[in-house]
């Protein structure tokens, strides 16, 4: 553990290091779960840096970003191949050298020891570390972490390196990280989250008003994602936490004030962990029936633990037949001159026959166009049926989604949760791209 760092960790930068990221194959949540926990400490993030496997792109990024900040964490660049090059940049950017660290090739041979395997030669040279600094030990892998300080013009910067895999990142930074760092005494961040549905973010921005002005504290502002759009709230001070958290408390409920019923939760809800809930609550049960999203509802609502208390299942109907056999869809409303699978009264029967079927209290239907090809005049793509079944009747809507099938599909599932937990929590009011609605 080191025992010399800064007196005040104020401003943070993380570096994500790896050619993964940069050629766009691996989705860096490394930064995000780091920038989290910096966060909550009270440390400000400057920035998020990522750079390939390249020594030049790594000592220079080390540079600038201790130069802006006195803490930069790295992830990533660790392992014993020739493309980590963690320990090299560290080494040049802090003006040290490498040595080799008897105690931490013990622990390496240790490991594999442990494991019944040998290590191989090259594994000895995770072993070495910049003279000045000292290695954290990794409970979880081989790669140990590394701690160096850079001497910037007017101040030090300490800088954590820590393995790439988040499983062997996150240990590391709790055991050996998070009890060296000094947030600045007295200033606290506290952030909230609110998830809306239903509402477009510009539309959202105007009902907030001066809610979102820029020199406001707390901050208030917004991002879209996928038909959700969340309200940030994030107070930066020197005040006391209690009165920090009163502020994003009157923030929070001013937001609901204005824009309340579109929001469905906050922090790490989501759509589908919230109609779990209000399921749960109620002890009522779910079904799905999807044509278009091919299951991908039914992967939303399993993918929450516990959804086994209220998800009963439900079916691919992706054929006609298929629509027929399963869940009893009348066979003329398929027909060629009837409406059709991509019609209210088949996303209706598909609804019913699944919750019939099932004997779930709701059930939940998707029939699309998720293109590219398959649109017409009458039934471009993007046109998607859905509906919900339920005790006293159903509400089935025409949505009118844009973007590619993917993004169809997947918004499709979004006003599918949207329709059931409006259902659930007695809302009503019409959703984002909805251009139809027949109550039954
Ligand atoms: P190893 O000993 O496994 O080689 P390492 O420190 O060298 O560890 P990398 O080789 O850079 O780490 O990355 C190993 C794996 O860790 C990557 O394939 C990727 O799965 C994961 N990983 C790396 N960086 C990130 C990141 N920023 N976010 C999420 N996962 C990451
Ligand atoms: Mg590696």
């Amino acid at each position: 553990m080191p025992t010399n760092t800064a007196i005040e960790h104020r401003r943070a930068a993380i570096l994500s290091i790896g050619d993964e990221l940069t050629l766009g194959q691996k989705v860096d949540t490394n930064s995000r779960w780091l920038s989290q926990q910096l966060v909550d400490l009270g440390i400000s993030i400057v920035e998020h840096a990522t750079i390939p496997d390249d020594l030049d792109a790594h000592v220079s990024a080390l540079n600038r970003l201790a130069s802006r900040c006195d803490l930069i964490i790295s992830t990533g660049g660790l392992g014993p191949t020739a493309d980590d090059l963690t320990r090299e940049a560290i080494a040049i950017a802090s003006s040290d050298s490498l040595i080799h660290d008897y105690d931490a090739e013990q622990q390496i041979r240790a490991w594999f020891t442990a494991r019944g395997r040998i290590p191989a030669s090259i594994n000895m040279v995770q072993a070495k570390r910049p003279s000045r600094g000292s290695l954290l030990e990794n409970n979880h892998g081989t790669a140990p972490g590394l701690f160096a300080h850079i001497a910037a013009e007017s101040h030090r910067c300490d800088v954590f390196c820590l393995p790439g895999p988040p499983r062997e990142m996150m240990p590391m930074f709790d055991a050996a990280v998070r009890p060296a760092l000094r947030p600045p005494s007295g200033r606290v961040i506290e952030t909230r989250v609110l998830h809306s549905v239903g509402i477009g973010e510009s539309d959202l921005a105007q009902r907030l008003g001066s809610l979102m002005d820029r020199t406001n504290v707390p901050l208030v502002g917004t991002t879209a994602s996928g038909g959700v759009v969340s309200v940030r709230i994030r107070y930066e001070g020197e005040s006391p936490r209690q009165q920090a958290h009163a502020a994003v408390d009157a923030a929070a409920r001013r937001v609901m004030q204005l824009a309340g019923e579109y929001v469905f939760g906050a922090g790490n809800d989501t759509l589908a962990s919230v109609v779990l809930g209000r399921l749960k609550e109620s002890g009522q049960t779910i079904a799905v029936v999807e044509s278009c999203t091919g299951g991908m509802l039914g992967e939303e609502l399993t993918a929450i633990p516990g959804s086994s208390a209220c998800v009963l299942g439900g079916w691919i109907t992706y054929s006609n037949q298929m629509k027929q056999s399963q869940v009893g869809v009348p066979g003329e409303l398929c027909a060629p001159n009837g409406p059709g699978a991509v019609s209210h009264e088949v996303a209706r029967a598909m609804a019913c026959g699944g919750r019939e079927r099932s004997g779930a209290s709701i059930a939940v239907s998707i029939t699309g166009v998720a293109g590219p090809d398959g649109g017409t005049p009458a039934k471009p793509v993007g046109t998607v049926w859905i509906s919900l079944s339920h005790a006293k009747g159903s509400d089935t809507r025409r949505f009118s989604m844009a973007g590619d099938r993917a993004s169809i599909r997947s918004w499709s599932c979004t006003a599918a949760l949207a329709m059931a937990w409006q259902h659930l929590d007695g809302r009503s009011h019409s959703l984002l791209r909805q251009v139809e609605a027949h109550v039954a």
